[in-house]
């Protein structure tokens, strides 16, 4: 027992790589890993989790066993109901590319990519050089935050030229993982088969081209490949995390080739458009959840997709694991999702609060802080106090500080404040419309 724990330890620490990836760990916390001749069968609580690692981890979990277990390392799935019953639709997919490269993700491709606004231009580019490759757009520069689909979109490319242009040679490359075969080449002199072998290819589509940031001997190389892929109508795609002109440490002369085909950006999705990722996220993973687990979802997680995708994984396995608790209330999903959620970055000070609210009332912000009782100061004295606790969570006395107040002052302002939240309408609209100014202006 000892023994099968430890191993299941080893290896669940090499899929891990030092990343920390707190879903990742809930879900492998969750399974058994047994050695089998030639390799390794990992057993999933469910099904719904056996396809959740699946699709998610495949990746990780398939060099990890090629790392413990030899290059031609076995993995297969069961569920613990039936542990030699392995599912067809739970085993790893061929990944097998003309040339060898690493392979693409088989998951994301354009039947489950969600075109929305926020990505409109960015979608129909890449379709556009998946179908005509080297006579679209070219370079085809994407870029936008993390989370938001690039390496998705990278991989919906190669898939589809997968699928539509058998034989097609194409290579999906991290920028780190080319950093780091240029500099392999390099120390055993090999750089001209180095070359060779990128130039045989038709198109490239290189992710996350930011890392190359200050790396000047891999910038050259790439620069070289780069120009010879163009010249030949050879299809490259770059994703990264800025724009080009925002590329920090990149030669000069390769930001403005970055920029001579199509530059497209991704922006966070919009509530329909988050919505619409949740549902086809659910479609894949063959479940259901009421609807308003997705309201809630799409309300909490804005600005990351990886993150709204997270906390789905989240409900989906606490829901597979705990059937009998129902999804009835947005406080089950509070309390399955509390670590998850991150209060909303840039927010206001407390200072930058009772400055807007003095400005709103006419007052001076320091008659808010003052001992002033006139009426119209005491109230909004009120609502400073009420907006300092609900945008940024201070506690009384953290408050209180900051009023030169106690803590039970601090409570009264606040209930009764609630008390004419809920019986005075134009009281509500009044915070309604003052928070969201407050956040609104949060850079400022
Ligand atoms: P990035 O490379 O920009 O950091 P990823 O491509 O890794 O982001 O996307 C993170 C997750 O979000 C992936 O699981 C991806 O499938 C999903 N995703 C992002 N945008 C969309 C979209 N428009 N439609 C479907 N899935 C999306
Ligand atoms: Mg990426």
């Amino acid at each position: 027992m000892a023994e099968q724990k430890e191993h299941r330890d080893g290896f669940i620490s090499l899929v891990l790589g030092g990343v920390v990836d707190p879903i990742l760990q809930v879900f492998l916390s969750e399974v058994q890993v047994e050695e089998i001749p030639g390799g390794v069968k990992i057993i999933c609580p469910n099904e719904i989790i056996g396809n959740i690692i699946h699709q998610k981890y495949s990746g990780r979990i398939q060099s990890a066993a090629k790392k413990m277990f030899g290059e031609n390392a076995e993995v297969l799935f069961g569920t613990r109901k039936n542990p030699d019953k392995v599912s067809s639709s739970l085993l790893f997919p061929e990944t097998v590319d003309v040339l060898p490269s690493s392979p693409v993700c088989p998951n994301y491709t354009f039947e489950n990519w969600v075109v929305g606004k926020s990505n409109q231009m960015a979608s129909v580019a890449a379709l556009a050089v998946a179908e005509a490759p080297g006579s679209a757009y070219n370079p085809l520069f994407l870029y936008g935050g993390s989370g938001l689909g690039k390496t998705h979109l990278l991989c919906a490319i190669g898939n589809y030229m997968k699928k539509h242009k058998k034989g097609f040679p194409f290579c999906y490359v991290t920028a780190e993982e080319f950093t780091t075969e240029f500099i392999q080449a390099l120390q055993e002199k090999r750089l001209p088969q180095f070359r060779k072998k990128f130039r045989s290819y038709r198109a490239l589509l290189i992710d996350d081209i930011q890392f190359f940031q200050s790396k000047e001997a891999t910038q050259e190389a790439f620069f070289h490949l780069f120009n010879s892929m163009i010249n030949n109508n050879h299809q490259v795609v770059i994703s990264s995390d800025c724009s080009p002109s925002e590329l920090k440490d990149f030669t000069s002369r390769l930001v403005s080739r970055f920029s001579s085909g199509l530059v497209a950006d991704i922006q966070p999705p919009n509530y329909e458009t988050r919505i619409a990722i949740l549902k086809i996220k659910m479609q894949e993973l063959k479940v259901t959840l009421p609807n308003f687990c997705l309201g809630y979802l799409a309300e909490n997680f804005p600005e990351n997709v990886r993150e709204l995708e997270g906390a789905l994984h989240r409900v989906i396995v606490y829901h597979s694991l705990h059937q009998e608790e129902e999804l009835t209330s947005d406080e089950v999903l509070e309390k399955i999702l509390k670590d998850l959620k991150r209060p909303p970055k840039n927010l206001p000070s407390a200072d930058q609060i009772i400055h807007s609210v003095a400005q709103y009332f006419s007052l001076p912000a320091e008659s808010l802080l003052s001992r002033k009782r006139t009426r119209d100061i005491l109230f909004a004295r009120q609502v400073a106090i009420y907006l300092i606790r609900k945008t940024l969570g201070f506690s009384l006395p953290e408050i209180g500080h900051i009023f030169q107040k106690d803590h039970t002052t601090i409570l009264h302002s606040l209930s009764s404040m609630e008390k004419k939240l809920s019986t005075d309408g134009q009281v509500k609209s009044l915070i309604a419309h003052l928070e969201h100014q407050i956040l609104s202006h949060r850079n400022l």
